[in-house]
């Protein structure tokens, strides 16, 4: 690292920055406020097995990057487009706020749900009262901001 190191990309959204660090392979959710929710995600058969069945194909070691990635910025994007809120994940995560455990495993299944959904075109299964799973517009604005963003941090 350089002294003065700079994320490879740095993406301003409504209520935080979501930032990618390509060469550390790590992905920062960074509010307003400081408050700060790293993620990093090991090269390892486990891993590599819970992003296929994600949906994602290809190396191993790209795949598990992308879906840290994607799922990382997925939980940022989902809670601003659907609901117009901070991520309680992340809030949670960073020390930013508390949540309660149930309102973040919701997130996590929404979350999981959409990496599985926008990789296959299919259906994840989740119940009706799910309500985003009934509309599409959160595949209209994010499926094409995902792609924009692999071809950058690839
Ligand atoms: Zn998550």
């Amino acid at each position: 690292m350089s002294d003065n190191p700079r994320p490879t990309l740095s993406i301003p959204l409504k209520y935080c920055t979501f930032e990618v660090w390509k060469a550390q392979r790590t992905v920062a959710t960074v509010f307003p406020s400081g408050h700060t929710c790293a993620g990093t995600r090991a090269d390892t058969e486990q891993n590599r097995t819970e992003a296929e069945s994600q949906g994602y194909t290809g190396p191993g070691e790209t795949i598990v990057w992308r879906s840290l990635v994607e799922h990382e910025l997925l939980h940022n994007l989902l809670a601003e487009v659907v609901y117009d809120r901070p991520s309680r994940v992340m809030e949670t995560e960073s020390g930013k706020a508390f949540h309660p455990s149930w309102l973040r495993y919701y997130e996590e299944a929404q979350v999981l749900a959409a990496q599985y959904e926008i990789n296959t075109g299919r259906d994840a299964g989740l119940p009706d009262e799910f309500p985003w799973m009934l509309e599409s517009r959160w595949k209209r604005e994010i499926v094409p901001v995902l792609a924009l963003l692999w071809e950058k941090v690839e």
